[in-house]
C-alpha cells in the first residue's frame, strides 16, 4: 500500500510522456511531408543564430514591454522548471526534497524559483490586460477568433494555475516545517510563500493535504501542458530552437530559381547547346510541379516555420498590404499552412501516405489561402524581418504564385501585360526596343 503513490506517478509519467512522444512522432512525420531542402551549410551561424534569437530572444525586444515581459516568463518557466527535476526523483523513489542535501545552494535555488514564479505570475497577469482589457489590435485581428484566441488565453491560465499552485505547495511546505512534522525537511528558504503560508490553516493533517494536492496538480499539471503545446501555438517553445537553426541565411531580397528553368533560359541563350541531347547519366529530368499548391509542395522548413508560429502578429502589424486594407495577412499564411498541413496528417493517419500521394483529399492549400491574398503581398520582407523566430512568410507566397503563375496561369491581367512585354519588347513596358530611349530626347 505504501507504494502506491510511486506506482500512480509512474502510471502519470509514463502515460504523459508517452502520449507527447506520439505526437512528437506524428509533428516529425508532418514536417517531413515537405520536399527536401539542404540547410546543413554555415553551421556555426547557425548555432549563433539560434543562441541569440531563441536562447537570447534578442528580436523580442524590439518592443520592450512585450520583449521584457515574454523573457521573464520564458526564463521563469525554464529555470523552474528545473525543480521538475527533482519533484519526478521524489515521486519515483518517494523521498521528499531529495536536493534538500545541496544546503545553502538548494535554499538559493529554492528562493530564486519562488521570486521567478511570482514575476512570471505578475507578467502573465499583465499579458492577459493587453489582451484582454486593452486590446491591442494584432491580437483582435480576424484570424484571431475562436481556437487562436482561446489558445492564448488558454496558456495564460495554464501558467497562473502552475505558478500558483508551485507557491502554494512551498507555503504549506514551509508551514509543515515550521511545525516540525516528520517528513518535511528544513530545508529551501521561501521568500515568496511564507506570505501565502500566514493564511493557510494551521492544521498539520490539513496542511498536508494542501502539500499533497497542490504537489500531484503541479506535476500533472506540467504533463498536460507538455501535451498541450501539440495542440497549440505554443509549440514555438521547443520549434524556436530547430527554426532559427535552419532559417534561410541568403540575403533577404534574394529568390531561389527553379532549376529546371534556370536550365531552360540557358538552353535558350546559348546557340551551342542542343536541346535534344540526351541528358547525361544522373542529369535525368524529374518531372516536376512549378511552385506549390498544397503542403506537400512546400519544403520542410517552410513546414516547420509553420508548427512554430507563435500567432504574435508582429508581421502583419507591419506588413503594408495589411495595413493599407488588403486581405493580405503573413500570420493567417502561417496559420493557414499549419492547419492545411494538420489536415493532411490526420488524411494520411487513416488512408496512409502512399494513398494521400496519389489520390489526395480533394482540397489544397489554395482552398484556404485566396489569391487576392497571395497577390497583394509586395515582397518587402518586412514580415520576415520583424518574426522574433525568423519564420519566411514570403517564401510560402512566393510558392503559390508560382504555382499560379507557371502551372495556372493564373497571373494577375496587369502581370501577364508586362510579362509579354519582357518577352516582345525586353522591357516591362509597351513599345518596341528601339523606342526605350526616346524619353531623352524629350
Ligand atoms: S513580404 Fe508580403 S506578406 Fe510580408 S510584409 Fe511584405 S507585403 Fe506583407
Ligand atoms: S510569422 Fe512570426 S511574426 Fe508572424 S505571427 Fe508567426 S511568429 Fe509572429
Amino acid at each position: 500500500m505504501s507504494y502506491l503513490p510511486n506506482i500512480l506517478f509512474v502510471i502519470l509519467l509514463l502515460g504523459g510522456g508517452g502520449f507527447f512522444l506520439k505526437n512528437i512522432r506524428k509533428l516529425s512525420r508532418n514536417i517531413k511531408l515537405g520536399k527536401d531542402i539542404d540547410r546543413s551549410d554555415r553551421g556555426s551561424e547557425r548555432w549563433g543564430n539560434m543562441a541569440r534569437i531563441a536562447l537570447g530572444q534578442s528580436k523580442m525586444v524590439s518592443r520592450p514591454i512585450a520583449g521584457l515581459l515574454h523573457i521573464v516568463v520564458y526564463v521563469g518557466f525554464l529555470i523552474i522548471n528545473i525543480e521538475v527535476l527533482e519533484i519526478i526523483i521524489d515521486g519515483l523513489l518517494g523521498t521528499h526534497r531529495v536536493f534538500a542535501f545541496a544546503g545553502g545552494l538548494y535554499d538559493f535555488l529554492i528562493g530564486s524559483f519562488e521570486i521567478l514564479a511570482f514575476l512570471v505570475l505578475v507578467s502573465v497577469i499583465i499579458f492577459w490586460i493587453r489582451r484582454m482589457i486593452l486590446k491591442i489590435p494584432r491580437f483582435w485581428s480576424k484570424e484571431m477568433t475562436s481556437w487562436p484566441k482561446n489558445d492564448a488565453l488558454n496558456i495564460l491560465y495554464f501558467e497562473i494555475v502552475l505558478m500558483s499552485l508551485f507557491l502554494l505547495m512551498n507555503a504549506a511546505d514551509y508551514a509543515l516545517q515550521q511545525m516540525g512534522a516528520i517528513h518535511y525537511v528544513q530545508a529551501g528558504s521561501f521568500p515568496i510563500s511564507q506570505y501565502i503560508a500566514a493564511i493557510l490553516p494551521e492544521n498539520e493533517l490539513t496542511l498536508f493535504y494542501i502539500e499533497r494536492g497542490a504537489w500531484w496538480l503541479h506535476i500533472a499539471g506540467i504533463l498536460v501542458f507538455l501535451n498541450y503545446l501539440y495542440y497549440s501555438k505554443h509549440l514555438h517553445i521547443l520549434l524556436a530552437f530547430p527554426n532559427t537553426f535552419y532559417a534561410n541565411l541568403e540575403s533577404q531580397g534574394r529568390i531561389d530559381n527553379l532549376a529546371s528553368v534556370t536550365k531552360e533560359v540557358k538552353l535558350m541563350m546559348d546557340p551551342e547547346a542542343d536541346p535534344y541531347a540526351v541528358p547525361e547519366a544522373g542529369e535525368e529530368e524529374i518531372v516536376e510541379k512549378f511552385g506549390a499548391s498544397d503542403v506537400t509542395d512546400l519544403n520542410w522548413v517552410q513546414l516547420m516555420n509553420a508548427y512554430t508560429c507563435t500567432e504574435c502578429g508582429r508581421c502583419t502589424s507591419v506588413c503594408p498590404a495589411n495595413q493599407t486594407g488588403k486581405e493580405l495577412s503573413p500570420r493567417a499564411i502561417m496559420m493557414k499552412t499549419r492547419d492545411r498541413l494538420e489536415e493532411v496528417g490526420k488524411v494520411i493517419d487513416t488512408k496512409g501516405e502512399d494513398s494521400f500521394r496519389t489520390e489526395g483529399d480533394g482540397k489544397t492549400l489554395l482552398d484556404t489561402i485566396s489569391e487576392a491574398e497571395i497577390w497583394a503581398c509586395t515582397s518587402c520582407n518586412a514580415c520576415v524581418t520583424e518574426c522574433p523566430i525568423n519564420i519566411d512568410p514570403l517564401s510560402i507566397i512566393i510558392d503559390l504564385r508560382r504555382y499560379l503563375v507557371m502551372e495556372n496561369s493564373a497571373a494577375p491581367q496587369e502581370l501577364n501585360l508586362m510579362m509579354s512585354n519582357i518577352e516582345n519588347n525586353g522591357a516591362p513596358w509597351q513599345y518596341g526596343q528601339m523606342d526605350r530611349l526616346n524619353w531623352k530626347d524629350e
